[in-house]
């Protein structure tokens, strides 16, 4: 990675369409120098090169015979160097003209029946075939010969599953793809439709074939020795993620305001990837792009952004000024701040000394994704609103960040209902406990669908029977506060529901227990509601290995805070969380002197 794409920088991207082939470059530019941007990402080619390119394959914008030059790409770069701002390129692979598709039917997205994939009379093309792997090379030459630019983006660097109008195509049977799969899977076919039990194996060959094809373009343009920048969403050494709020994916669902800091703050704590670039979307969504996001959100992803350690980057459509611009008011606020404090941004490190795990969430692997990534959310917000500072770290890159000796500067790692863990991930986890680190799981982390435990830091020998959920965990409750008068029908203190699911274990011998699980008694009608007694069940086990402390809630914790909000919920999960963290501050400790986590472990604990 060159050296000055390591420093901090700030983007402005003007995603053009055709007709601003005439725009007045040095307008835009300073439109983005106001913004704060010291780098503009423009369009260059694919599938409309905006400069006179002599490759058959290409296609130039018609719009360009209007320029008085014929080429905006060089009156950009050009305008912009004498500025110091950088340039980069903006290609898009994924689409052909269909004079090109025609003379290359090779290039092209092919249905399991052989049809190609049209969209607006331009033909989609696969990442395998010879347009992305080879020719893609002499786009990039062609560009790296003519003119002076910083780096190159690829847009859309991805299998077309699925076009803009969010119609599935699902698999691509190109000959390429056949012949690459069945060398990735050793002889497998292509599974003909995404409702396959292979879909996992496809997916891991679609982000091979895109990190090999990364690298490739990454080597290739190095050898120019131009400090070049290569971003893309995957495979370079500069990764790219969008913030927006993309209406067509959640009409009706409830919208995730943490997405920006989440992904980032996964890609810094990893610790071996690049620089990312945040590129916040000022429109509502690709089918309103003409429809302004609320100022507030653009700059909200930008702000989340720059708080864990990327860069930030503000995406409108076409040349600055012919469309309405409001929505990026703000933006330009957290832009200005973030360039005026670069060498401040430069030294940013994440010293948060608690680590939330992310779920894998691979599609089409893991079947209780949303459950898992609902209880990481529960969990996400309550440390979130108590302000107990936290990284995001990926279930993926558990293993090789212990293997780097980045997960000892956490305090507590805390791993939400993630199912099964690889054997890798809970040997990282085991020896993290054993070396003095605290885990917390919450529901069935790090449990097997037969009841098995990975963790051997773990309280739990195994689970009894299968875990309920649904309607079966309706009218159970859990407490961490004593309730002796239980079995006359009255409770005391913090009674809170659980939901989403629970399951019963089978405990190691001198782990700790605390507060109890109520089970399921009926909730109707009103007259016969009653009849919970705390079982054997704990609301919290813990046990010392090593010299960690390992921790279980045995429900979903999270999604019940989730569904249900209730402030009563987080402090239920927080009075866990906090002496784990060593976070809990003396004032904390009396009012848990009725509890299992005041009154054994304040002395240890609660300092
Ligand atoms: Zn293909």
């Amino acid at each position: 990675m060159p050296g000055r794409w390591r420093k901090p920088f700030t983007v402005f991207q003007t995603n053009l369409q055709e007709i601003d082939a005439t725009m007045d470059v040095e307008a835009a530019l300073d439109v983005i120098e106001d913004h704060g941007a010291d780098t503009w990402l423009v369009n260059a080619g694919g599938i409309v090169a905006f400069h006179p390119t002599d490759l058959p394959f290409q296609t130039r914008n018609p719009f360009l015979a209007d320029r008085p030059s014929g080429d905006l790409l060089g009156d950009a770069v050009t305008a912009a160097e004498r500025r110091g701002v950088r340039v980069i390129a903006r290609l898009d692979l994924s689409k052909v003209a269909a004079a090109v598709a025609a003379e290359h039917p090779g290039w092209l997205f092919r249905s399991a029946a052989g049809e190609p994939q049209v969209y607006n009379a331009l033909y989609s093309t696969c990442p395998a075939g010879e347009y992305y792997q080879r020719r893609a090379l002499e786009i990039l030459d062609e560009i790296l010969d003519r003119y002076a630019v910083g780096g190159f983006f690829v847009n859309w660097f991805n299998f077309n599953e699925r076009d803009y109008s969010e119609v599935v195509h699902g698999v691509c049977h190109c000959a390429s793809c056949a012949e690459r799969f069945a060398e990735f899977s050793n002889g497998r076919a292509l599974p003909d439709t995404h409702e396959t039990t292979d879909l996992p194996l496809w997916l891991r060959y679609t982000a091979a074939t895109l990190e090999e094809l990364g690298r490739k373009y990454t080597d290739h343009v190095a050898s120019r020795d131009r400090d070049l920048a290569f971003v893309l969403t995957k495979g370079a050494p500069m990764l790219y993620s969008e913030g927006n709020n993309a209406f067509r994916h959640m009409p009706g669902k409830e919208l995730w305001p943490h997405a920006t800091a989440e992904t980032v703050s996964a890609h810094v704590s990893a610790g071996t990837r690049g620089p990312l670039v945040l590129n916040a979307v000022a429109h509502v969504d690709s089918t309103y792009r003409m429809g302004a996001e609320q100022p507030e959100h653009v700059a909200q992803h930008l702000i989340q952004a720059i708080a864990r350690g990327g860069n930030p980057s503000t995406y409108i459509l076409g040349a600055p000024g012919r469309l309405p611009m409001a929505s990026v008011s703000l933006a330009r606020t957290v832009t200005r701040f973030h360039r005026e404090r670069h060498d401040l941004y430069a030294a940013l490190r994440p010293a948060a000394t608690i680590a939330l795990v992310r779920p894998g969430g691979e599609r089409g692997r893991h079947p209780g994704r949303l459950d898992a990534l609902e209880e990481f959310r529960g969990l996400y917000r309550a440390l979130q609103e108590r302000h107990l500072p936290f990284d995001v770290v990926g279930l993926g890159d558990l293993a090789a960040m212990d293997a780097a000796g980045r997960l000892d500067r956490y305090r507590l790692v805390a791993l939400p209902d993630v199912g099964p863990l690889g054997t890798d991930t809970a040997e990282a986890l085991d020896a993290f406990v054993e070396r003095g680190g605290n885990l917390l799981t919450t529901g069935g982390g790090g449990t097997t669908p037969e009841g098995g435990v990975a963790l051997a830091a773990s309280p739990a020998a195994r689970r009894i029977g299968a875990p309920v959920s649904g309607k079966e965990v309706w009218s159970t409750y859990a407490t961490l506060d004593e309730q002796p008068h239980a079995h006359e029908g009255r409770f005391v203190g913090s009674v809170v529901p659980v939901y989403g699911s629970s399951a019963r274990y089978v405990w190691k011998p001198g782990c700790d227990k605390a507060g109890s699980v109520l089970a399921q008694a009926p909730w109707g009608p009103p007259e016969l509601s009653h009849g919970h007694v705390p079982g054997g069940d704990p609301a919290v086990a813990s046990i010392h290995y090593g010299s960690g402390v390992s921790a279980m809630i045995p429900w979903t914790i999270g999604r019940t805070y989730r569904e249900f909000a209730k402030t009563e919920i987080r402090e239920h999960l927080l009075r866990v969380v906090e002496p784990l963290a060593d976070a809990g501050s003396a004032r904390h400790c009396p009012s848990r002197s009725n509890s299992f986590w005041g009154a054994t472990m304040t002395d240890t604990w609660c300092t």
